[in-house]
């Protein structure tokens, strides 16, 4: 730290994001990626884009909401776009949480949470989820706090269904209660069409699991339009061109693809319920995957033991310190070769054992 860094910021942990090696080709079944290539509409759309970074781009991204308004049955004026949804999320602690607005989450969950409370200096508390990993609803309703919740959560993978998310937000109408649907494509309920009952609901997606974009950096969000108009008071104070031209032409590519994000997403979860008959058949435990994960342990081998193993061979996965889920690790379902690699390497391992 250097002496000029800002006291306020002086105790902040910040985010520690999956390994993103460069030094050897893993098998890389540690951030949740698509195993995909982007659409190849959105490849051609932002290739065409790339001719024009001379010129700004457009602080409305007025093409990405026409599209999303249409995919999504919104108004326009009822979804936003961010530089990933980390940057929603971050505008939404900022712009509903305070002292006097303090919030809640699950004990396990998206581990960026509890950064955006410290960096905004936010009051939280955290709720346990039930011993089966699953949250329990209950203890959302009528809280009267502002609440953060991943559906389908991570990292267990587990879903809520719709009924429970509408018990909450119809409980707490004075409080912001905000779905965070990072995996809902793959086989979560999603809460979007419930925008236009509740002005308290703000929902987030992304660009960077089952529309092939991570890199490309692009998340959305869903909420009444004075929701919307409180986010974007924030984005257009920190950067009102948080979204650039090629990452929104792709983004448009991709929206418009229809036939290629089922494809992704039925793939992926063909893969998933492949991957997990066979990690079942070794021994795992594994818990009910809405996502493009699995979270599994086995009873032979610790969490942390079978993540550096795994490493040495060649494989990323991901593994997770608190004590609660150490003995588990975080696998993403990649390609079904990826994924028959995987199990024949932890063959291997488990006969060794
Ligand atoms: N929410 C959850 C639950 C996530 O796991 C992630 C991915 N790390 C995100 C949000 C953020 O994803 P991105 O910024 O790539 O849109």
């Amino acid at each position: 730290m250097s002496r000029f860094f800002s006291e306020k910021y002086a105790a902040l942990t910040p985010y520690t994001p999956g390994e993103q090696p460069r030094e050897r080709t893993y098998i890389k079944l540690n951030t949740n990626e698509s195993p995909f290539p982007p659409s190849p509409i959105a490849q051609r759309m932002a290739r065409q884009a790339a001719g024009n970074v001379n010129l700004y781009s457009d602080p409305a991204c007025m093409a990405l909401r026409k599209a999303a308004a249409a995919r999504y049955k919104v108004d326009v004026d009822e979804v936003m776009f961010t530089n990933g949804s980390d940057d929603i999320l971050n505008f939404a602690f900022m712009a509903f949480c305070d002292e006097k607005h303090p919030v809640v989450f699950p004990d396990i969950t998206y581990g960026f949470y509890p950064v955006f409370a410290q960096l905004n200096r936010i009051p939280y508390e955290t709720i346990p989820l039930k011993d089966d990993f699953t949250i329990c609803a209950e203890d959302y309703v009528g809280i009267g706090k502002n609440i953060f919740i991943a559906n389908p959560n991570a990292p267990t993978g587990i879903a809520l269904p719709l009924r429970d998310i509408e018990r909450i937000v119809a409980s707490n109408p004075d409080n912001v209660v905000v779905i965070d649907e990072a995996y809902v494509d793959f086989g979560g309920e999603s809460a979007v069409s419930l925008i236009h009952k509740y002005d308290n609901l703000l929902v987030t997606q992304t660009f960077s699991k089952s529309r092939s974009l991570a890199g490309a950096r692009l998340g959305m969000g869903f909420g009444c339009k004075k929701l919307m108009q409180d986010l974007n008071t924030l984005r257009y104070s920190t950067n009102p061109y948080n979204i650039n031209s090629v990452t929104m032409a792709a983004g448009v590519g991709a929206l418009t693809d229809e036939d290629y994000f089922r494809f992704a997403c039925d793939t992926v979860i063909q893969t998933r319920a492949w991957t997990n008959e066979q990690l079942k058949k070794l021994g795992f435990e594994i818990l009910p995957s809405c996502t493009n994960f699995v979270f599994a342990k086995h009873p032979a081998v610790s969490g942390k033991e079978l993540y550096l193993w795994l490493k040495e061979q060649g494989i990323l996965v991901r593994h997770f310190d608190d004590e609660r889920i150490a003995d588990f690790n975080r696998i993403t379902i990649g390609s079904k070769e990826e994924m028959k690699t995987l199990i024949e390497t932890l063959e291997k391992m488990l006969c060794e054992k």
